[in-house]
């Protein structure tokens, strides 16, 4: 999932990227865009320090979108499930974020069975756009209009995160927070690029539906990965 960091430099990946076309199974590498230590900036875990790990590939096509170059996982290296928590580990932060692209067009059974071995707590970001695979300890749902979620997964969510472009997502984020469970979180988030116009509409909606929570993009403030 987009999480609006275009606009910072990541730190690189590790050097250790296996050879291209190296022989190994599918779910023993991912492509990795990028992978960084930082502050969770949005929705309900914002403020702790994370390390991020976002997956090349995505095929939802958000018009908006502001990781373009994640679309194409053919364009990014494939790490080791060893190797992506050897560096996670490396790091005093036990709490992993899987984002993308679209992490779940890959297996995270094994990436996130092997962070949680070494102490993290797994967290993803998905438009839940393709079938769910991992553990997870947290789930965070962002519905995409261009590619909707499968049945199914909002019922899982730990957290609905619906980024507002304009007035209709109002509409999208009930249609999908009435498939969540009770105790999930709602967040409604500003698409960067329109902040200051659907701010303030998100301010009004939130106070005559208090069951929203207002997701600021507090790295972009605050100049963090
Ligand atoms: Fe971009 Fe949308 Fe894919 Fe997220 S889900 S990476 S915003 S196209």
């Amino acid at each position: 999932m987009a999480t609006d960091r275009s606009d910072i430099s990541s730190i690189p990946v590790p050097a250790e990227a296996l050879p291209a076309g190296a022989p190994v199974p599918a779910e023993a590498s991912l492509p990795v865009m990028e992978q960084f230590y930082t502050l969770q900036g949005e929705g309900f875990h914002q403020g702790k320090a994370a390390w991020f790990i976002r997956l090349g590939g995505c095929d939802v096509g958000c018009v908006w979108c502001d990781v373009k170059d994640s679309w194409d996982a053919a364009r990014h290296p494939r790490y080791s499930i060893s190797e992506l928590v050897r560096s996670a580990a490396a790091h005093p932060g036990r709490l992993a974020v899987i984002t993308g692209g679209e992490p779940l067009m890959h297996d995270c059974t094994t990436l996130t069975r092997d962070l949680r071995l070494a102490g993290f707590a797994t967290h993803i970001e998905t438009s839940g756009a393709w079938p769910l695979s991992g553990e997870w300890d947290w789930i965070c749902l962002s519905p995409k209009k261009f590619k909707a979620p499968l049945p199914g997964i909002a019922a899982l969510a730990s957290e609905l995160k619906v980024v507002v472009y304009n007035s209709s997502d109002f509409g999208w984020a009930e249609k999908w927070a009435a498939q969540t469970n009770p105790a999930c979180h709602l967040f409604l988030q500003p698409e960067w690029s329109r902040s200051a116009t659907v701010t303030p509409l998100i301010i009004d909606y939130i106070n005559a539906h208090p069951q929203w929570r207002f997701s600021l993009q507090l790295h972009k403030y605050i100049h963090v990965p």
